[in-house]
């Protein structure tokens, strides 16, 4: 039963309420890997589901150009208090549609078209809102580039500082989307106050991370932090800007009116409801056990043969370079999706394969250690990737691992979502 239930929706388009429902088997019977999702609680899943999705609200708490914001601006407040109290942020702007709008906001915040951009490589492992040049950030701006090491699979802070110093860019993003180690904001903001630039940390991905004490913060060293909402941290699709109090007009405008109209109040509520679980003793440990379960899922593919960059972990994400093992990340990762293992195909640094066919595999165990796995699960996952990595043509092998992973995850409860007794 879909939790909350649908019975309306049941009636209204059996075709739709037929398709959440299969959707929802679907998350509940595979091992869900893809490292930037998660399953929410139904706290946040019926805050997403209410009445607040029928009002208009532009501007902030307080200054709207709607009347009837008697609830929503408590709602948003809310939201933008919990924020700050979690993050230890001075500012913090829950408007964002989404990780991708959030960052072109700070674009707006603080550049003009033509102005030098530094972000990490796409294929190095940053985000295409880094300055990729497929994305308006890398057509409208001027992007330089940082990536990792090719003996260590890190970013090496010397090239960085390097770069800056001869590019002079006004905005620095550090973080990313492939980066399996921790993030060096005090040496980031050390390169970015030597060039005089804004330093932006992306923490999109380790979010929850931050929130639960298991990746250290970038409060009190970035001037602005982005962040979506809907990874690691749990909450509505949705996303975040933090700022120091010096930056919070600037942030403000350009999220609204400088690129959005009404927010999104129904996310707004699912944030703060979000936040309010972040804040929690539990989800700390959630936190912890996400890095716990990444560094045991990461020794037990080392020992099954997998080549990791950089090789290793340090939060809930894993890059497997696939290269050695003669199978492509793509065939590979459609074999596991039918093997009941669902994660993405991933380019790794230096890859020499092309975007859309790449060498490599990203792994994340963000939804599986909320659906309760701990390290013990980890080995027997590691077998069946190795199995899968083998037998990617054989459908009846493929089939039995996931009719085997059917079972092990009958045992543990999908949050939303449970069979029919
Ligand atoms: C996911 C992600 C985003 C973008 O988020 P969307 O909500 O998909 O637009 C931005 N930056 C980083 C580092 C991300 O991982």
């Amino acid at each position: 039963m879909h939790q909350p239930p649908i019975p309306h929706l049941a009636v209204t388009d059996p075709d739709i309420a037929g398709l959440v429902q299969a959707e929802a088997r679907r998350q509940y019977e595979k091992i869900r890997l893809i490292a930037s999702e998660n399953y929410v609680s139904p706290a946040v899943l019926e805050a997403t589901g209410t009445v607040l999705t029928n009002k208009y609200s532009e501007g902030y708490p307080g200054r709207r150009y709607y009347e009837g914001q008697q609830n929503i601006d408590l709602i948003e407040t809310l939201a933008i208090d919990r924020a700050k109290g979690l993050f230890g942020v001075e500012h913090a702007n829950v408007q964002p549609y989404s990780g991708s709008p959030a960052n072109l906001a700070v674009y707006l915040a603080f550049l003009r078209p033509g102005d030098t951009v530094m972000g990490m490589a796409l294929p190095m492992g940053g985000h295409l809102t880094h300055g990729w040049s497929v994305s308006a950030t890398g057509k409208w701006f001027n992007p330089v580039r940082y990536g990792v090491r090719a003996d260590t699979g890190r970013v090496d802070l010397d090239e960085v500082r390097d770069l800056a110093l001869r590019e002079r860019p006004k905005l620095i993003f550090c973080g990313g989307t492939a980066i399996p180690r921790t993030i060096d904001y005090p040496a980031f903001a050390a390169i970015a106050a030597e060039v005089d630039a804004i330093l932006v940390a992306d923490i999109a991905h380790v979010a929850g991370l931050i929130a639960g004490g298991a990746h250290p913060s970038p409060a009190g060293h970035a001037d602005v932090i982005s962040t979506t909402t809907h990874k690691t941290l749990r909450g509505p699709r949705g996303a975040m800007l933090m700022s120091t109090a010096a930056h919070a007009a600037a942030i403000d405008k350009a999220v609204f009116p400088g690129l959005q109209g009404g927010p999104h109040n129904h996310t707004t509520a699912a944030i703060a409801v979000a936040l309010r679980e972040a804040a929690t003793e539990e989800f700390a440990a959630y936190a912890h056990q996400i890095v716990a379960n990444a560094h045991a899922l990461a020794e037990a593919l080392i020992e099954r043969g997998f080549d990791l960059v950089s090789g290793g972990t340090d939060n809930h994400l894993i890059l497997v370079d696939l290269t050695g093992k003669g199978v492509a990340g793509k065939p590979a990762a459609r074999a596991l999706d039918l093997a009941g293992i669902e994660l993405n195909y991933n380019t790794v640094p230096f890859d020499p394969r092309k975007p859309f066919d790449p060498s490599g595999l990203r792994l994340g165990t963000a939804a599986i250690t909320t659906r309760g796995l701990t390290e013990s699960q980890m080995p027997a996952i590691a077998a069946w990737i190795d199995q899968t990595i083998k037998a990617v043509d054989d459908e009846t092998a493929l089939g039995r691992i996931a009719a085997e992973i059917r079972d092990l995850l009958a045992a543990y409860p999908m949050p939303g979502w449970s069979p029919a007794p």
